[in-house]
Formats: C-alpha cells, structure tokens, sequence
C-alpha cells in the first residue's frame, strides 16, 4: 500500500460492506427484539461534558482513570467522547423528565463507545455496544426482565454456549460492614498488592475485587464474600429474583467475586460469558443502580440495565457457524447494444420501485461481461434486451439458476417477476 494512504487510528475498524450485512441482521433483530418487550429506543450525542462521567462512572474506575477521550473545546469546556452509554442515558432522563410521561421508563440503546485501550482482539478503541435501561422499580420481575433481555437477544441471534454469572452486592447498609471486613483481610497483604489497588484500598476497596492481576487475584481468593453481608431486604430482593429466573428458565451460575465497586450500585449485577472470546470474554455486563439517579443530581429513581459489545457479540455468533449472506441483486439487467441503455435504465427503475433488488451495467461492458457480473452479485433472473426486444415490446428472462430463457411482455414482466421472487 503507498505510504502516502492515511490509515485509521489504531484500535479503530472500518465496517466494510463484506460485513456490515451482519451489523445490519443484528441491529434489525435488535429493534424488533427490544419492541417485544416495550423497550423504545434512546439516541443521545456522541460526546458529553467530562464531568458525567466523572461522577456517572466513578472517578476510581479505569474507564475515568484511565481510558477516556476528552479534551477542551473552543470554549475551554471539557468534553469527553462517551466511553459507555448509561450515564448518558440517565442524564437525558433528568433533563427531559422522562419520569414524569411514566412511572416506569424502559429504554435501549445501540451506540458507539470510545476507550483508550490497548487494541487486541475483543478490545478496541472505538467499540459498540446495545444496551437497556430501566428506570422506576426495584422490584426484582424487572431484574429478570433485563436478564431475559440480555440473554435471550443474544441466544435469539445465534449465540450458544453462553453463561450467566449473577450476585447481589445488597444495598448501601450492608457495603459499610463489608467494605470494613474486606480492609481487615486486606491489611496484612498491603505489601504484595499492586499501587492502584493500594491506592484503592484507601479510596474503594470493593474495586479490588475486580482485579485482572492473577497474584491479587489469589490473594482475594479467600477474601470475605459480599453475600454473607446483605439485609434481610437484600436476601429477599435476591431470592426471588432466582426464583424468576428459574421459572423463565434463564439458566444462571452464582458468583460471589462478581462485585462493583462503585457506591451507586445496589444489589443485582450479572455478567454473560462467552467460551468462544478467549480472554475477553465477557460479552456484557449488567446490573442495578438505585443510587446513579441522586448521584447525577436528580430525585431517587431506581434503576437497572446492561451494556452488551455488539463486537464481541459478532464475534461469538460466528462462532457458532457459518451464515450465507444475501445476495447482492436478485435480479440483472443486461443490454446488448447501445440503443437499450436508456429503456434499461428505465426497466431497472421499475424492478427497483416494485422492492426488488436489481442493478445493471454502468461500464458499457460486452454482453457476456455483464452476465459474469450477474452471477458474481448473485442474481436469480437476468433481463436482457436489444434493439429487437426494443421493438417487440418484450424482454429476454433467464434464470440464472437453470439457464431457461423465456421472452416476456415489457408491460408485465416486473410483476411476474415480483411473484416468482416472492
Ligand atoms: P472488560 O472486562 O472486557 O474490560 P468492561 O467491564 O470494561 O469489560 P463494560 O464497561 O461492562 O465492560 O462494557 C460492557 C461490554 O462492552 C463488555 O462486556 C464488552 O462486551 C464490551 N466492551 C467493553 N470494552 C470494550 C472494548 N474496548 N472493545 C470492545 N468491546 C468492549
Ligand atoms: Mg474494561
């Protein structure tokens, strides 16, 4: 390739057109899976004030810490390109009130998402994700519903072999307790632990837990679990969450490690695995809120979603085998001298305003060109005139499944053909 092409930013992908059927097959089942169960879709910008995040996401967290992309605009105000979509979502709820239209607002996204990551498979720059958001109950049907959610879209599309990894990390009562005994059973292993987690240990011990380092990880083996810690509420809150999830026959494996350390999540968190990732394996993850709403300045609103990486969900889909994408045209129109250009232009009007799928000969190719073309988009039926089918008012037909070439009125050969394709 010449020097002198510019090349996308590292950790960033062009979608080319060999692909983005496959984005268009899962955003359409996307839409309609999410309209089935009463979600509406929310759209917000692509960038927003660095302090959402700040306080939507956690000052602690490596997204703000470390991952984002902001910088100054004009007017010295820092802005930051949005590195996932709940805190967005959440502030455009404030600021339209969406609460008000309803008790209960359900949501989703599909979007793109911007981290400063280090670029290898499963992990990029620019990412996207599809996520909900429900705000307005705590109770846990709609814990269930968002699981459903996660689990059965991708399970829909093709996925296999998922798993649901699910716990409760109770309510801000219980954390207190938790987060003192986490400190006690931390203590004597201050020396081994890494700099941020130190720093951690001061600020947020809970994210800790979260390590990917595999010496802390070993070390908080035997960590105090979180379960041992929730409310009587929290239990129940918990329970009958699994008992839904039984009944819905959502299978789901409990895991007490699966924790976040952040104050304004409360209770149910879950995470979706996929074994065809390798190391990033995690194709989303998800839970409840309660306390994000006041955090980002509004009245108390419970709330709970997901984010799933519409990347690795791509990627685990292939996985699972092989889909023929469609067939560029249905059907080819191909002219054997100059005098039918424009009458195939107008034919190939017609097919396309009847829904078909039809292209035709933009090169002024040889007749047996334009027919190696037919078959190279996939055509099922080419249409072929000359001069001679110029004035007879008809048209040549052939299947290229079989070769048969019949002759057709030009008056009606485009609703036939509408029938034959349906
Ligand atoms: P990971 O542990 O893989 O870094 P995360 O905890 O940062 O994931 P979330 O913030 O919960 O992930 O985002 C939800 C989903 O978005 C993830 O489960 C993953 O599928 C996807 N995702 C996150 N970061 C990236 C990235 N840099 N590139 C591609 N997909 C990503
Ligand atoms: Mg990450």
């Amino acid at each position: 390739m010449s020097k002198n092409i510019l090349r996308s930013i590292k950790g960033t992908h062009d979608i080319l057109p060999e692909e983005s059927w496959r984005w268009q097959q899962l955003e359409n089942h996307l839409h309609q899976f999410m309209a089935r169960y009463g979600y509406r879709e929310i759209r917000t910008p692509v960038f927003e004030r660095t302090d959402l995040f700040a306080r939507g996401v956690g000052q602690e967290t490596d997204i703000v810490s470390k991952e984002m992309y902001t910088f100054s605009d004009m007017s010295e105000t820092s802005v930051t390109l949005k590195p996932e979509l709940t805190a967005p979502v959440i502030r455009s709820f404030l600021q339209h009130n969406l609460g008000k239209l309803s008790p209960l607002t359900k949501v989703y996204y599909i979007d793109a998402a911007f981290r400063q990551e280090r670029p290898q498979a499963g992990r990029y720059r620019q990412f996207h994700q599809y996520g909900v958001e429900a705000l307005g109950t705590e109770h846990p049907e709609i814990d269930a519903e968002i699981i459903a959610i996660a689990y059965y879209s991708m399970v829909e599309f093709g996925l296999d072999d998922l798993t649901i990894k699910l716990n409760s990390i109770g309510s801000g009562e219980c954390r207190k307790n938790f987060r003192d005994a986490l400190r006690n059973f931390l203590q004597p292993h201050l020396g081994e632990l890494s700099e941020t987690s130190r720093r951690r240990f001061a600020t947020n011990p809970l994210r800790i837990l979260d390590t990917k380092a595999p010496h802390e990880q070993e070390i908080i083996a035997d960590a105090p679990t979180i379960i041992d810690y929730l409310t009587d509420e929290d239990r129940r809150h918990y329970q009958e969450l699994r008992i839904i999830l039984d009944a819905m026959e959502i299978p789901f494996e409990e895991d007490s490690s699966l924790v976040r350390g952040l104050d304004y999540y409360t209770r149910t968190t879950f995470e979706i695995i996929s074994p065809a990732l390798g190391a990033q394996s995690s194709v989303c993850g998800g839970g409840r809120y309660d306390k994000l709403v006041e955090t980002l300045g509004g009245k108390p609103v419970p709330g709970i979603g997901f984010g799933a990486g519409i990347e690795r969900v791509l990627m685990a889909r292939n996985a699972a085998g092989e889909i023929e994408p469609p067939a560029i045209v249905q059907v080819y129109l191909a002219v054997m001298d100059d005098e039918s250009r424009s009458r195939g232009m107008t034919y190939l009007h017609h097919l396309r305003s009847a829904g078909i799928r039809a292209d035709g000969d933009f090169l002024r190719r040889s007749l047996k060109a334009q027919l190696r073309e037919a078959n190279r988009l996939g055509a099922e039926y080419a249409i072929i005139i000359g001069s001679r089918e110029l004035n007879q008012n008809i048209v040549q037909v052939k299947s290229l499944n079989d070769g048969v070439q019949e002759s057709m009125a030009a008056d009606d050969f485009v609703a036939k053909l509408v029938k034959n394709l349906a």
